[in-house]
């Protein structure tokens, strides 16, 4: 009998995590583990709003694959995936590749969902990739640079940040901090900066517990953020958006962080999807194909209010592990675990040393939150690639 071929798509935290457990886990020649990925870097994706701002340099959250994967065990094919077939168990890349499996996992992570408001697609960044990020931080820079040859336009210095989820806010907190130095280098006057964070719902951070979004506003209100709350957004134009009730905010720089969709490979696949995420089986398989994992931000799967779970890093690496761990079991047919997922909490960043969080039932606010988050991020990268990728990563 050939040896079984494990295909892994994409080399994000469940990807990557499914990787690592193969690794562990399987012994020479029990499979063949290829890993398919855009880039040959792992991005830090929970790290993305930093290098957005201007805060840290893109470098810093990226890692060249071949830090963290062991080439004698795991296959690494660069390349865009374009479709899968799981009918004949292939997927097909954007150069015309074709990769045949006999398991398949998607991690592909995932798009923005734009809920089809006219113009953000066009005229709006997002923080979903290193390049992204590059994009928004030069962006951010030209306007500033372009103002002082323009100086009647002060819209070049406005940026709106569309929602106010957890993304947004952090990418809220980093601007802040940003704004002070941006406005040294490009010689603007501070008071004529503008920074909005828009929420259709009526609070910022909308579902968590209120204490933390109030300390979190507060926060942001005191570094200079405009909140614009109870007031979707209805369409970005070059100029900037309009609002739901018909003002218009003039911007040069306008991001969305209105929240993410599974990405758009999945559904063009054929796959049945809500928003873009597949409901998974209590073992991560798309219904229909039991040779079909899927984990992280394409995987969705609910709590037992029958909620779903909120896409994160945290059950993305989670679901890797147990992904790999049960590609294992299944080519010694042992029993499958199914997936539970084990929540340690939610942490958020507000710029520098500032954070709100809960662990366990414990809040912490400030300081300890932005430590704690520190933490839990080295605490990720030790699990990826040992105590030396997490040295080199740590910043204070
Ligand atoms: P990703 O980590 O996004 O990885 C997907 C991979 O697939 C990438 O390497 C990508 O290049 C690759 N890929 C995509 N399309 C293709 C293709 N067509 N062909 C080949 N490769 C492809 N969650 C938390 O738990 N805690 C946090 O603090 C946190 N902070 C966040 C901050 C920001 C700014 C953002 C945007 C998200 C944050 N999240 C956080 C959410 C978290 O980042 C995601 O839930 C997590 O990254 C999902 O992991 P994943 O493996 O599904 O996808
Ligand atoms: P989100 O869905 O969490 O938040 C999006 C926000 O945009 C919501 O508050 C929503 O009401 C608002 N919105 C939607 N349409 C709008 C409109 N037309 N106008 C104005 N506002 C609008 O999305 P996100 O913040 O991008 O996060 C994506 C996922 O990543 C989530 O699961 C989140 O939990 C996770 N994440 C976690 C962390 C963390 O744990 N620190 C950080 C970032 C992201």
């Amino acid at each position: 009998m050939s040896t079984p071929k494990i295909l892994i798509l994409g080399a994000g935290y469940g990807g990557i995590l499914t990787a690592l457990q193969l690794e562990k886990k399987l012994n020479y020649n029990e499979a063949e583990v290829t890993l398919v990925n855009k880039h040959d870097y792992h991005y830090i994706t929970t790290w993305l709003h930093e290098p957005a701002a201007g805060t840290a340099p893109a470098d810093h959250a990226r890692v060249d694959l071949s830090r963290i994967i062991d080439k004698n065990k795991t296959k690494f094919v660069k390349g865009v995936v374009k479709s899968i077939q799981p009918e004949n168990q292939t997927v097909t890349l954007e150069d015309g590749r074709e990769l045949a499996y006999d398991y398949l996992v998607i991690g592909l992570g995932s798009s923005p969902e734009t809920f089809g408001i006219e113009g953000l697609k066009e005229y709006a960044f997002s923080i979903r990739s290193i390049n992204s990020v590059r994009q928004i931080r030069e962006h951010i820079e030209y306007k500033f640079a372009s103002y002082n040859s323009e100086p009647h336009r002060t819209d070049y210095l406005t940026i709106v940040v569309g929602g106010a989820g957890f993304s947004g806010t952090e990418f809220c907190g980093e601007l802040a901090d940003r704004i002070p130095e941006l406005c040294k280098e490009f010689d603007v006057d501070p008071n004529l900066v503008k920074i909005y964070n828009v929420e259709a719902a009526p609070t910022a951070l909308p579902g968590f517990d209120k204490e933390l979004v109030d300390y979190a506003m507060e926060v942001l209100t005191r570094k200079g953020i405009e909140f614009r709350l109870g007031t979707p957004i209805k369409q970005c134009t070059p100029e900037g958006i309009i609002l739901a009730d018909g003002e218009e905010i003039k911007a040069g720089t306008v991001v969305w962080t209105g929240g993410v969709r599974g990405n758009e490979v999945v559904e063009k696949s054929g796959f049945e999807v809500m928003r873009g995420r597949i409901k998974v089986d209590e073992f991560l398989r798309a219904p229909g194909y039991d040779n079909v994992f899927v984990v992280g931000d394409c995987a969705l799967i609910f709590n037992d209010q029958g909620r779903p779970y909120p896409p994160t890093a945290q059950i993305a690496v989670q679901e890797g592990e147990n992904c790999g761990e049960n590609l294992a079991n299944l080519l010694r047919n042992a029993e499958l675990k199914p997936f539970v997922p084990a929540l340690q909490g939610t942490l958020a960043s507000l710029g520098k040393g500032e954070g709100i969080g809960v662990v366990g039932s414990k809040k912490l606010f400030g300081t300890s939150a932005a430590l704690m988050k520190k933490a839990s991020d080295l605490r990720y990268l030790y699990k990826i690639g040992g105590v030396g990728l997490a040295l080199s990563k740590v910043k204070l």
